[in-house]
């Protein structure tokens, strides 16, 4: 070992990076691997104060979040809101701000995650030196809520966040508000559970957020990464009551958001940024219908996911063979073979038409 290595934390020295879609790369000119989406729009820049330091949570952009996530039911104030560098950082801030990490003499707290899920929640706890505790999703990949509160609320349970996220990345699975309720309140007191909705734009009705003003201990995470198509931006949002919000807000960085980023995100989520946000959702959930219908017809898919976000996971006969065809062609997408009880699946992500065409051309071809 070098001697810089030896000088890292232990956990750090044992920790796998986790690896983005990014990070895997891939050679071509169709990019469905990252859940991105296929345009962008434009903004404006006023570079006159870069001179300064940032506001902690710029007023204008909070506020404009606070208005934006106030729909179906829900009713968020600024005080319920939080901005970070993505929804990943979110996720690390909800453990560093919530999980005691491992000691010489203690096991500390845990995280519950329930795989097949979003792989961040896991990395980020371990980067914290914090445990993982695992409640598979049921046999419908969906959550198996019994086997999670009783885990919560087993007598040695040191659980102390509970991540769900819907719709599920990879599964598409979402999830039942009745379930998520008793939950909330089996959980309540020990610990928080998080609903990861980095893709809710897509089946907007589908939120949890009308639950915020009743549980404490209910936080959402979101994103302008996907719906919003401002993933290299790097702006995410925490939702949950203003406690939640100040114990956080204790944790996360004196100045998360650049400047840059809350115009960008602000002028995101103006009214004609949440039109523009809502016309690329319709195009992209029918160019989704249009793909999965056809995935219905072909002889190499053996299972189809439900398709709730801007992607769909697809089992296939052989899914090696799928996936050299995409390389050959220039289509990279994200390969879930080797995750467990995701054998021979490929997650697909909703591209433009065009992009849609040259994937069921391939998948006709073979
Ligand atoms: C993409 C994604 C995120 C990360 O969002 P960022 O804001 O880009 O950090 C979080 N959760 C899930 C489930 C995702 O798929």
């Amino acid at each position: 070992m070098s001697d810089i290595k030896h000088l890292a934390r232990g956990t750090v020295q044992a920790l796998t990076p986790y690896l983005s879609a990014r990070r895997i790369g891939g050679k071509g000119d169709v990019w469905l691997n990252a859940n991105e989406a296929p345009d962008c729009s434009e903004y404006q820049l006023d570079s006159s104060n870069l001179n300064r330091y940032p506001e902690f949570q710029p007023p204008t952009l909070i506020q404009a979040y606070a208005d934006y996530a106030s729909i179906n039911g829900a009713s968020i104030s600024p005080e319920q809101v939080l901005t970070s560098r993505g929804a990943d950082e979110s996720i690390e801030i909800l453990i560093r701000t919530f999980c005691e990490p491992a000691s010489a003499s203690t096991s500390g707290d845990s995280i519950l995650i329930c795989p097949p899920t979003y792989g961040m929640y896991a990395i980020s706890a371990e980067t914290c030196g914090v445990q993982v505790d695992q409640v598979a999703l049921d046999t419908h990949f969906d959550v198996d809520y019994v086997a999670v509160e009783q885990a919560v609320n087993a007598p040695n349970s040191q659980v102390k966040i509970v991540f769900l996220c819907a719709p599920n990345n990879p599964t598409g699975n979402m999830l039942d508000k009745a379930k998520l309720v008793d939950l909330l309140h089996a959980a309540k007191g020990k610990a928080l559970i998080v609903a990861d909705e980095a893709y809710i734009e897509f089946c907007p009705t589908l939120s949890q957020a009308d639950l915020i003003n009743n549980h404490e201990n209910l936080v959402i995470t979101r994103t302008l990464s996907k719906a919003f198509a401002l993933a290299s931006i790097r702006c995410g949002f925490t939702l949950a009551q203003a406690s939640v919000i100040e114990m956080m807000s204790k944790v996360i960085a004196p100045y998360p958001v650049p400047d840059p980023v809350a115009q960008i995100a602000t002028q995101a989520l103006s009214i004609q940024g949440l039109e523009v946000m809502r016309e690329r959702v319709a195009i992209l959930n029918n160019n989704r219908m249009v793909l999965a219908n056809s995935l219905q017809q072909l002889d190499c898919v053996t299972e189809l996911f439900p398709a709730t976000g801007n992607f769909v996971l697809v089992r296939f006969t052989d899914a090696k063979k799928v996936w050299q065809a995409f390389s050959e062609n220039g289509v990279i997408m994200r390969d879930f073979a080797s995750k467990d009880r995701l054998e021979n699946c490929i997650r697909i992500t909703i591209g433009n038409i065009d992009e849609m065409q040259v994937t069921l051309k391939i998948l006709n071809s073979l």
